[in-house]
């Protein structure tokens, strides 16, 4: 993967041109009804996987409402592809931001008939990364599949979705090390993943924050 170098030359005080660091920052985003607990949890729990790679992660204070043209009711389902679509990456001088919607309703997506997540898959390294994500807890809770609800284990599924997601809008792909960039097609596969990057993963995003 390449990465081109994307620090931003700035004039200081005595117009003199410095570089300056861009800061990588993760915005969390409620999307319809769902748990503060969920969303406050999470903000902890991503700082402290993704700490090393990010320099601000922070839940914003607004909501985006579900709308009534985005679900379907054959399928009883949201459409995440039309969803997503709300979210914008905001990128400028200071920093790349990207956005994480979290939802609490059952998701589809084109031909998959259920997704834990989506996010868009940037192009351009400035210019699209990073990109922008969604993920539904709804198929993460023991209950959705009429078993005894597991507090941690819900919260820990919670934190892998993701941490994967937002690995994508800083341009990772799937992997098939041992590593959370593993796709997940049923919920033993979120289970048995591990919550970190592999080497090869790590490799690319720790090049991928150097140069910015
Ligand atoms: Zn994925
Ligand atoms: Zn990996």
């Amino acid at each position: 993967m390449i990465f081109y170098n994307v620090k931003v030359i700035k004039e200081n005080e005595f117009s003199q041109k410095i570089e300056v660091k861009l800061k990588i920052v993760i915005y969390l985003l409620k999307i319809g009804n769902i748990s503060n607990t969920i969303l406050k949890n999470l903000e902890k729990d991503l700082k402290k996987t993704l700490g090393k790679f990010i320099d601000s992660i922070s839940l914003l204070p607004n909501i985006i409402e579900l709308r009534e043209s985005d679900y379907v009711a054959k399928k009883k389902q949201y459409n995440g592809s039309s969803i997503i679509k709300q979210l914008k990456s905001s990128n400028n001088k200071h920093n790349l931001s990207s956005t994480l919607g979290i939802l609490d309703v059952d998701l589809f997506k084109s031909k998959l008939n259920f997704v834990f997540g989506i996010a868009t898959n940037p192009k351009h390294p400035f210019k699209d990364y990073p990109g922008s994500a969604i993920i539904s807890v709804t198929r993460l809770r023991e209950s959705f599949y009429n078993r005894p609800e597991q507090k941690d284990l819900f919260r820990t599924r919670i934190l892998k979705e993701a941490v994967h997601e937002i690995g994508h809008t800083i341009g990772l792909k799937h992997c098939n090390n041992e590593c959370v960039m593993q796709f997940s097609v049923s919920l033993t596969y979120v289970d048995e993943k591990p919550i970190g990057f592999c080497n090869d993963c790590t490799e690319i995003l720790e090049d991928f924050t150097n140069r910015i």
